[in-house]
């Protein structure tokens, strides 16, 4: 298995835990819908304020009605099952459960996408205390006429996907939901020029593979699943209460099937539930030249299995390099600091450099100065995934001045300073 494609994000900061099974990355739900809420344009140009204590707004809302099809006001509450003081968990519980329930991809009765849009208004009123209370105050009408009605996500689907994030949810049926497999998270260490030339590493992971004995059902083989009867089938319990305020639902998960709406022997090889069991597997990684640390490999469908079907997640190897003693890299650059004397670098000289590519002599010219920085063309790093490139070394000049000198050493640069005096004093002349 080969590493498809590299990519360099932001440092990452993980946990130094090697093949250590991490929820998904990100997660998207696929399927786009067209747009699903017709807002009333014609509607919200009226302002709240006109629809309250205006006479004239309310005859010309008369005036439109028989022009247009307006809906009969709808209770959010009712709609979602929830009591008109439920806080926003119970809220989004409701509409996560009713969601699941109406989703157009697990509901094909006529009327389900209806149903799916209006729970998914409903949600988006109720989860946003500044439309809830003026849905609370002036009901749905005072959400149009403030220009507050079902904006933020505009698609339900959108809201959907929203809501049910950190899974990606597919559906084959109703109480069947079928997930992909989480993706993995691979930390992978390497010598510094493993990662600058490259390197075919057999890495080992271990991960949920779907079940052979029960070929990922979770069930029992030679036992047949049957419709659960406390739900049947739906997975949820719908019981509703008669009160002043009206009639309530109450959406449950079945207690009996968990809300899967099917009551099944569990397989004894994976205990049933999800139909993956863990497994290791050795993987051989190609790591590309050039990779640094950060670097992320993805190797796909190489993460854990999905459920019922679902898609497997992908195997990411996060890199980190070890760094070198001498040499230190920058990116494709490799940086190096040599030391030469004073007077090499006033004369000029030839130094051997240790590289990557080994030891390398490098000319110093005479007259360098002091922090001077040489170039070693194409000795860097290879660039990732550009075949043929590579960085620089690069090298910097320090200029070493000596502390103590040797009687005769000490005679000639005296020398020398009177030679710079006299050659000053004749320039003044
Ligand atoms: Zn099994
Ligand atoms: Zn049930």
């Amino acid at each position: 298995m080969l590493a498809q494609s590299c990519i360099r994000p932001p440092i990452m900061l993980l946990p130094d835990v090697t093949n250590k099974l991490q929820p998904r990355l990100s997660c998207t739900f696929t399927k786009t819908r067209p747009l699903g809420f017709s807002s009333s344009g014609i509607l919200s140009q009226i302002s709240l304020h006109e629809l309250i204590h205006s006479d004239s707004s309310k005859r010309r809302r008369h005036h439109m009605r028989n022009h247009l099809i307006v809906k009969a006001s709808r209770d959010y509450y009712s709609v979602l099952g929830v009591s008109k003081n439920a806080n926003k968990t119970e809220i989004k519980s409701a509409y996560r459960k009713l969601a699941r329930v109406y989703h157009p991809d697990v509901n094909k009765e006529s009327g389900a996408e209806d149903k799916f849009k209006e729970i998914g208004n409903a949600y988006e009123v109720l989860s946003d205390d500044q439309k809830r209370s003026i849905y609370d105050n002036y009901g749905e009408d005072g959400l149009k006429g403030s220009n507050m009605g079902m904006g933020d996500f505009g698609n339900p689907f959108d809201l959907f996907s929203s809501i049910f994030d950190g899974m990606n949810l597919n559906y084959d049926g109703p109480g069947n939901m079928v997930y992909d497999g989480e993706d993995l998270i691979y930390n992978l260490v390497l010598p510094f020029k493993e990662a600058v030339f490259g390197v075919e590493k057999e890495i080992e992971i271990s991960r949920l593979e779907s079940c052979s004995t029960c070929d990922g059902s979770g069930v029992k083989p030679g036992t047949t699943p049957y419709t659960c009867n406390m739900c049947g089938g739906q997975g949820q319990v719908v019981s509703s209460a008669r009160t002043p305020l009206g009639i309530f639902q109450q959406v449950t998960t079945c207690s009996a099937c968990n809300g899967t709406g099917e009551i099944s022997t569990a397989c004894n090889t994976c205990g049933g539930s999800n139909g993956r069991i863990s497994k290791s597997k050795r993987i051989t990684l190609k790591v590309p030249a050039g990779v640094d640390s950060s670097s992320r490999l993805r190797v796909r469908s190489e993460g854990n299995a999905g459920i019922k079907g679902g898609n497997p997640g992908d195997l990411f190897v996060v890199i980190e390099v070890l760094s070198d003693p001498i040499l230190k890299r920058d990116d494709a650059n490799i940086l190096y600091t040599c030391k030469i004397s004073y007077v090499d670098a006033i004369l000029g000289t030839t130094i051997k450099v240790p590289t990557v590519d080994g030891t390398v002599e490098l000319k110093i010219p005479a007259g360098t100065q002091p922090g001077a920085v040489l170039v070693m063309a194409k000795k860097g790093v290879p660039l990732l995934n550009k075949k043929n490139k590579r960085g620089d070394q690069l090298v910097k000049v320090q200029v070493q001045i000596p502390k103590r000198l040797k009687i005769e050493e000490k005679q000639l640069i005296q020398e020398l300073a009177d030679l710079n005096k006299s050659k000053v004093l004749n320039s003044r002349r």
